[in-house]
Parts: C-alpha cells; sequence; structure tokens
C-alpha cells in the first residue's frame, strides 16, 4: 500500500468523529514504541502482512506485524496529527539486505485504520467505543516467527500489548 492510501483512507475515516479538528497522519520511523513524548498518546497494535526481500524477491506472510500509532491533539488550533511507524523485517535467506517495510491488504489497512480511529475517539475526545472490533485478516504463515530478522523483536516490543489490554486492539 502506497502512504497515499493510508492518507486518503484515514481522511475518510475521520470524519466519522464528527469533530471539527483537523487530523492529518504522518510516517515517522523515529517515534519510539513506548516511548511517546508528553502530551502524546500511543496506540500499537500487531497485525497481519506481506514482507518482499528486495534482493531475492521471496515474500514472506507475518502475523506479528507491529505497527505504532503517536497521536496529538492540540484543541486550542483545532488540529490533531498521527504519526505511523510500522516495523520492518528482513529476509532470512539473504545477507546485509535492508529492513522491508510491510505490505497491507486492503481490507487489513482498512481494520487497522478504523481501530486507530476507535483509539483516537476514546483517548483525544474520551469517547465511547462499542468495544467491537474486526479482526484483521490472515492468510496461513507456516514458518515460525524469526527474532533475528524482527525490528520490533530486536526493540524488544514484538509481543508486547499495551498495558492493561487484554488483546491487541
Ligand atoms: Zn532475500
Ligand atoms: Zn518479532
Amino acid at each position: 500500500m502506497a502512504s497515499q492510501d493510508w492518507i486518503d483512507i484515514f481522511q475518510e475515516k475521520v470524519m466519522e468523529l464528527n469533530e471539527e479538528d483537523d487530523w492529518q497522519i504522518e510516517f515517522d520511523d523515529s517515534i519510539k514504541p513506548n516511548g511517546t513524548e508528553p502530551g502524546w498518546q500511543q496506540y500499537s497494535t500487531k497485525t497481519f502482512a506481506w514482507f518482499q526481500c528486495s534482493k531475492c524477491k521471496r515474500k514472506w506472510p507475518s502475523s506479528r506485524v507491529m505497527v505504532v500509532f503517536h497521536m496529538k491533539l492540540w484543541k486550542r488550533q483545532r488540529k490533531g496529527v498521527v504519526k505511523v511507524r510500522q516495523l520492518c523485517q528482513d529476509c532470512k535467506r539473504c545477507t546485509a539486505v535492508p529492513m522491508e517495510k510491510p505490505t497491507f491488504s486492503a481490507d487489513n489497512l482498512e481494520i487497522l485504520l478504523e481501530r486507530l480511529i476507535e483509539k483516537i475517539r476514546l483517548k483525544c475526545y474520551h469517547g465511547r467505543t462499542d468495544g467491537v472490533k474486526k479482526p484483521f485478516r490472515m492468510d496461513p504463515v507456516r514458518s515460525p516467527h524469526e527474532p533475528t530478522h524482527c525490528e520490533a523483536c530486536l526493540l524488544g516490543v514484538c509481543t508486547k500489548n499495551e498495558p492493561g489490554q487484554a488483546n491487541t486492539f
């Protein structure tokens, strides 16, 4: 999914909040999982995506793809910002290859951003949510997770959920 897809889907879904604030989403690989700046809130989740090695072109699926969002609303300026970081994986068959970004299906990207909007409703507007969450769609993953090829594992955040949350919502 190109970044424009994220922006388009996010802008469409953020309307559902029915708030007058302008929200924008931006990619920022410098945000730290579990390390928000003061005034920012985090939503992180584990989801399913595919990766492709830029060297050997091999593709692999993973059900442990961490996506981290940091969000902040400036009430007086009527402006909100979401920063997003997708944690990467690299190919286990190649050496000295770059970490690759995940590719999400259109369905899973929709679900991911829907969940993000619910989190904004809860955390930035103290709203309620019906707690219903659509599950991510998964393809079968036949090989075990490779901690040495997973950026989230290397950062020690791979299986962690948000404090007090029983699952990944
Ligand atoms: Zn490779
Ligand atoms: Zn991992």
